[in-house]
């Protein structure tokens, strides 16, 4: 706990602002957005193969064999380079034509104008029944959710102030036991999310929900144009207070959203390379599990950034952003999902 000076700070916090995110909160029990605005795109890989490289998973469990098994959808170098290439022109595009105030040409590793980005949030409550069992999360814990993210995403867990903010639109329950539990990469997630997804590139939907494959979450990365899969799937019982033990205090919707403003893994690419893409995470070779403290696997300064909100540590153990990691996200707000 060390490791996280913040951390009883932060929860108590999230505990006090609990009435005030309730009171806020525009929960609309069992509305379903119209899907028909959106159009599907033609049927994806089987789950045995992801292939789709905007997508990505953080798993449960402490070994590299779980960590192969369970998290297919790492990107090669060469996926990254084609990635890099597509947000560099990207950006190019949308600060010619942007009247943003977001500030143009800020580059990864500066310290960019922080923009007042509000993020709204549509949340998918996805069950087999009305039992908790059965997928059914209380409100309360998808406002920790909210809270925890905000605090994650301001810097007020000891990270890097990113300048995005989280604000609940709604909470969509969706009892369907065709979608539960909800399994990555397959047909049944590209029905739910076609018929369930809203808004606009710029909105957040978060899926909650049993999963498949001992995952704890996965998400889509931006694209140029609306992808109807666009969006994070989260275990519900990874919120703050759910029942996964060690992963229970909602940094995997922490870190799903990092995948959806565009991060890596800290330890893409290993060792070698461009790594992750932002300069001021240390390399590391391989995911860090649990929390251990002086891990240092590239032989590149700096020791692995275990406690970074994008290693596969425990929630208990991860606990902020980079300012390297914060430019590339508003960089990619910019290029990809600002109206
Ligand atoms: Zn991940």
């Amino acid at each position: 706990m060390g490791l996280r000076p913040n951390l009883l700070t932060r929860r108590a916090a999230g505990v006090a602002s609990t009435t005030l995110a309730l009171l806020l909160s525009t929960a609309a029990v069992g509305v379903v957005p119209a899907a028909s605005a959106y159009s599907a795109a033609p049927e994806g890989a089987s789950c045995a193969e992801p292939t789709d490289v905007h997508s990505d998973a953080r798993v449960r469990g402490g070994s590299k064999a779980a960590h192969k098994r369970h998290d297919p959808n790492e990107l090669t170098a060469k996926q990254v380079q084609e990635r890099e290439a597509d947000f560099a022109a990207a950006l190019r595009n949308s600060t010619l034509r942007s009247k943003s105030s977001l500030r143009a040409g800020a580059t990864e590793g500066k310290t960019v104008a922080l923009a007042a980005v509000t993020v709204p949030v549509v949340v998918h409550v996805i069950q087999r029944d009305s039992t908790r069992a059965g997928g059914n999360i209380p409100d309360s814990l998808i406002n920790s959710q909210i809270t925890v993210l905000n605090q994650a995403y301001s810097g007020a867990t000891g990270g890097a102030a990113t300048g995005f903010t989280f604000q609940l639109q709604q909470i969509n329950r969706v009892t369907n036991a065709a979608w539960y539990p909800i399994v990555q990469g397959s047909s049944a997630e590209r029905q739910m999310k076609t018929s369930l997804r809203t808004g606009g590139k710029n909105t957040l939907n978060m899926y909650l929900g049993e999963l498949s494959d001992d995952l704890l979450g996965w998400a889509t990365f931006p694209k140029r144009s609306l992808d109807v899969m666009d969006g994070v799937v989260v275990l519900g019982e990874s919120l703050p207070g759910g029942t996964a033990t060690n992963y229970n205090q909602g940094d995997t919707g922490t870190h799903e959203i990092g995948h959806w403003l565009n991060l890596y893994h800290t330890f893409q690419g290993g060792c070698s390379g461009s790594g992750d893409s932002v300069s001021d995470t240390p390399a590391e070779a391989s995911p860090a599990f649990q929390c251990p403290t002086g891990r240092d696997t590239c032989t590149a300064t700096g020791k692995d950034p275990i406690t970074n909100f994008m290693d596969y540590t425990y929630d208990s153990c991860m606990y902020q952003f980079t300012a390297g990691q914060a430019s590339r996200m508003v960089n990619a707000w910019t290029a990809y999902r600002a109206a």
